[in-house]
């Protein structure tokens, strides 16, 4: 039966394809002892259970086979019989039948744990990965024995094979991970459009849609599934007229996008002369290559954070050298802003958690963040000031500072700052004296006291992500205030508005980096505003330069001076609209 989900759309695009369900079968299973003479027919059971699901996985492979489906789909089938067929899944499962007398559906998710948390030990993130797959076909065995077995789709016509990963929640550290892996489209029941669980999801530049609340309990594995990350819409067991309706638009959309890439080397210019600088925000080094692709003028914002999760140790000093380094070589003499690292709130490095763990207690989005965690572990923090200096040799770095509201923060950053080049200096490492140094204008009380940033640093960029998750006292992460998070709130509006202007003042340059920077129907509201450089994910840089190619300032700044007098939401919104 079709049927249709409505969530937020977070990244564009139509993806068609197949349900892929992160699990949470554990959740679900009944726990309980049975006499040992039932042990034979618990047995029984479990084997007719695997049996089964052995059966679906050949019947699968032999579609998932067929010309034209992605080698990936068939790998991945492969493996998960690979999982099931190995005598260890099934030999504890059948242990803890018989010596503890445990139901086989318990059995096997104790087993599936114990699984998951011998891959979770692996260094190699491509092995640690592979726990997914292992509670993938658990789930698959449970559901059998729960008499709730999973159909495997043996449709007639031709649908796409993409992989749509389907899940109640995943932290960003837990999406990270799903960067190598070929996927087709995300969607989560939970989060909003500016949690890092849903940048990193646009980062894969691939459809993306949540807060879809129900998804994962409604979906079954091999549902045929087609995601509209434009409308924000998930629609479950197409018929085939709206599945040809879809193909085509998706057709239409990568037309489009294959137009645009003509783009790439346009100068980008306003019709009225003023040049606007479009740079890329990244997480991980390879990202770098995506950006170029698109012809960014530099690196607006690196989240270094990445780096430092899905790991059990630290990244040393000379590792992130190379990463940091690695990038810089790459934008040759373009400049690459170096965040510092921004942990804390959503964003978790397993090797620090137990240094976070009380701030996580409380509301971790006001709590041990960023430049406040940097600073009460200098250590730690001159470790990676030291990296981003020396890798700053190699090309034109820029270093921003994120979460600062204080002046003696700015004052203690820049000491530390200094003290990391003494140390390189003493070393007689080469590193980079004269770094441009900048700060996040992210917390109201930055943007509301910009004298001291201004007067102290070099440069500013304001991240409207925390700037109105802060502003509105709206959890960037909560779905259920995600209705409430609005990037054209007029105290939102003044704020940026004010830190740009001051800026110009100063003669101190403001970028901006949040999510608004990507949002092409906010390209026109930004530049009237007096926006001139903006970063954003690779996969929205083409689009805003088509915007930028078309927008006339000289025209756009009095009415969007009008626009920013207006009190009331509804009226501004339809004012932007029609810029
Ligand atoms: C922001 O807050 O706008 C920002 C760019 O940083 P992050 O999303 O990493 O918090
Ligand atoms: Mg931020």
């Amino acid at each position: 039966m079709t049927f249709s989900l409505h969530g937020l759309a977070v990244s564009s695009g139509i993806a068609i394809g197949r349900a892929q369900l992160i699990s949470h079968a554990a959740l679900e299973v009944a726990q309980f002892q049975f006499h040992e003479k039932d042990i034979p027919g618990e047995l029984k059971r479990l084997d007719a259970a695997v049996a089964a699901v052995t059966a679906d996985f050949e019947a699968l492979r032999a579609e998932a086979g067929s010309a034209g489906n992605p080698r990936e789909l068939v790998a991945f089938v492969d493996l998960h019989a690979m999982i099931l067929a190995d005598p260890v899944l099934t030999d504890g499962v059948r242990a803890l039948i018989e010596e503890r007398h445990c139901n086989a559906e318990w059995a096997l998710v104790q087993q599936m744990q114990e699984a998951m948390a011998q891959f979770d030990a692996f260094e190699d993130v491509y092995l640690r990965e592979r726990k997914y797959d292992v509670a993938q076909v658990v789930e698959r065995v449970l559901r059998v024995l729960q008499g709730k077995p999973r159909r495997v789709s043996r449709r007639k016509e031709a649908v796409e094979a993409e992989l749509i990963v389907v899940a109640n929640d995943l932290s960003p550290a837990d999406t990270l991970q799903f960067k190598n892996q070929r996927i087709g489209g995300f969607v989560t029941d939970l989060g909003s459009a500016t949690s890092h669980t849903a940048i990193v999801a646009r980062s894969f530049d691939i459809p993306a849609v949540v807060g879809l609340r129900d998804a994962r309990a409604l979906i079954k594995d091999d549902d045929v599934l087609i995601l509209d990350g434009v409308r924000g819409v998930l629609i479950v067991d197409p018929d085939a007229r709206i599945l040809d309706e879809y193909r085509l638009r998706k057709t239409a959309l990568e037309l489009e996008r294959s137009k645009r890439l003509r783009l790439k080397t346009a100068r980008s210019v306003t019709l009225d002369g003023e040049e606007i600088v479009l740079e890329a925000n990244i997480e991980l080094p390879p990202d770098a290559e995506r950006a170029l692709a698109v012809g960014a003028a530099g690196i607006g914002l690196f989240r270094t954070e990445f780096l430092f999760m899905n790991r059990d140790d630290l990244p040393t000093e000379d590792e992130q050298f190379e990463a940091y380094r690695q990038v810089v070589k790459q934008f040759a003499g373009k400049p690459v802003t170096i965040r510092s690292l921004d942990i804390g709130a959503d964003k978790e490095v397993r090797a620090l958690r137990s240094r976070t763990a009380e701030s996580v207690a409380c509301n971790s989005a006001l709590g041990l963040r960023a430049i406040r965690f940097c600073l009460t572990e200098p250590q730690l923090f001159l470790t990676q000031l030291r990296a981003i200096l020396r890798a700053a040799h190699y090309g034109r770095v820029k270093l921003l500072i994120p979460m600062l509201a204080h002046v003696q923060q700015i004052e203690q950053t820049l000491a530390l700052i200094e003290q990391a080049k003494a140390q390189l200096a003493a070393s007689r490492h080469k590193f980079d004296e004269s770094i441009a140094i900048g700060a996040m204008i992210e917390i109201p009380a930055a943007a509301l006291m910009l004298g001291p940033f201004l007067r102290r640093l070099d440069f500013l960029s304001i991240g409207t992500n925390d700037l109105i998750q802060y502003t509105l006292a709206i959890d960037r992460a909560d779905s259920a205030v995600a209705h409430l998070y609005d990037p054209l709130h007029p105290a939102v509006l003044q704020l940026i508005g004010k830190t740009l202007q001051a800026g110009r003042q100063a003669g101190v340059p403001v970028a901006l980096c949040g999510e608004m920077a990507g949002d092409s129907k906010l390209t026109r509201l930004l530049l009237g505003m007096g926006l001139r450089e903006f970063s954003m994910h690779p996969a929205q840089i083409l689009e805003a330069k088509q915007q930028v190619l078309m927008a006339d300032i000289s025209r756009l700044e009095p009415l969007v001076a009008k626009l920013l007098r207006l009190d009331e939401p509804d009226k501004l919104r339809a004012l932007v609209a029609r810029l």
